[in-house]
């Protein structure tokens, strides 16, 4: 009883270590190398469990092992399928450099050249694509192509003043 309990326990780290790798590494050679290990894993112990059958002539046949066997291999690989067919976002490579949190998704104003890291509180250097992808998404003329400084200047004091009018409609809803 006890050692099958163990062997229970088995079963779920390695399909929980299997999601992890995949879910790591979705969308990558390694992570479709990490489902391909999972499955001949799955399909070794299958394998072994029918052969320890004949090998017995029956007396060793665990049939309950083997009804969960297969809906377990179905949901190990099911899963490990979806983690890894998840969309990987692309990273803007804006990270904090004293804790190397990613500081991608931070509300940035264009008129921002720095920002406090959320985690430890360092003041971190935005990266002018960072800074300028704001003003892109509102459908102004990126200011970091934009020739003159001057009109440089003014294409981000308009970001910032549609910002605010955003911020504000936000506010008041
Ligand atoms: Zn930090």
């Amino acid at each position: 009883m006890k050692e099958s309990d163990e062997g229970l326990i088995l079963f779920v780290v390695y399909a929980v270590v299997t999601w992890y790798l995949v879910c790591r590494w979705r969308r990558t050679w390694r992570g479709a190398l990490t489902l391909w290990v999972a499955m001949s894993g799955l399909t070794a112990v299958a394998f072994f469990h029918l052969k320890l059958n004949d090998w017995t002539n029956g007396t060793i046949y665990l049939r309950q092992m083997q009804t969960l066997l297969y809906p377990y291999i179905a949901l190990v690989m099911g899963v490990g399928l979806f983690l890894f067919l998840l969309p990987r976002l692309p990273s803007s490579g804006f990270f904090c450099r004293g804790c190397r949190y990613d500081l991608d998704g931070l509300d940035i104003d264009p008129g921002d050249s720095e920002v406090r890291c959320p985690e430890c509180g360092e003041m971190c250097e935005v990266p002018d694509h960072v800074r300028y992808a704001e003003v892109e998404l509102i459908g102004l003329p990126d200011p970091a192509t934009v020739p003159s400084r001057r009109t440089r200047m003014a294409a981000m004091r308009m970001a910032e003043e549609r910002m605010l009018e955003k911020r504000r409609a936000r506010g008041s809803r």
